[in-house]
């Protein structure tokens, strides 16, 4: 895609920051760019728009830079994941580990109902653990059996009687 490179280049690289060693990718650079960072929505929203999707969940703080503009995009709504004593309401919460200590993100209970489809929105992936921590809460929410569940759940229950009866046969044979 030509429009990448242009995204790249207006994204201004700062060594040691915020500690030594570190080469911090700076998106706010991108956000001067209304051509660059047009283009980065549009790639998302052509990307994603005919998949059925109806919530973007953007990760606190950058992913809300880029995720509601996105939501807008494809018809979605947007819901925040955010740090830890943020919302308001009732939340559910996922620890995640960083490279010193852990983290955690939050969403609140009801934003998202069980079965809808989700994109999680950051602005850069470094180890992962971040945006894993995104989609685990996500999934919390699947239903306990789903339609797959339900299912695997009755061939279970299924093969255990006809296990049963296999074991009342066989000793029905052997007294
Ligand atoms: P990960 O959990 O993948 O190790 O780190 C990704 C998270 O850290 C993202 O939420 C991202 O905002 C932040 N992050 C880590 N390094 C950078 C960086 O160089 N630039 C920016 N903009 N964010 C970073």
């Amino acid at each position: 895609d030509p429009r990448l490179q242009a995204i790249s280049q207006a994204i201004r690289v700062v060594p040691h920051f915020p500690k030594h060693g570190i080469m911090f990718q700076d998106i706010t650079t991108l956000l001067l760019d209304h051509k660059a960072f047009k283009d980065t929505v549009d790639i998302f929203v052509d990307r994603y728009r005919d998949m059925h999707i109806s919530v973007v969940a953007g990760i606190e703080a950058r992913g809300f830079m880029f995720g509601p503009s996105i939501a807008l995009g494809i018809g979605a709504k947007f819901v925040p994941l955010r740090k830890p004593r943020k919302l308001p309401g009732e939340v559910i919460s996922e620890k995640y580990a960083l490279e010193y200590g852990t983290d955690c993100l939050e969403l609140h209970v009801g934003a998202v109902q069980p079965g809808e489809r989700a994109i999680v929105i950051d602005d850069l992936v470094a180890t992962g653990g971040t945006l894993s921590a995104g989609v685990k809460l996500l999934g919390d929410l699947q239903p306990l059996f789903g339609v797959g569940e339900g299912l695997s759940l009755f061939v279970y229950i299924l093969f255990f009687f006809i296990s049963l009866v296999m074991v009342q046969w066989m000793w029905s044979l052997l007294s």
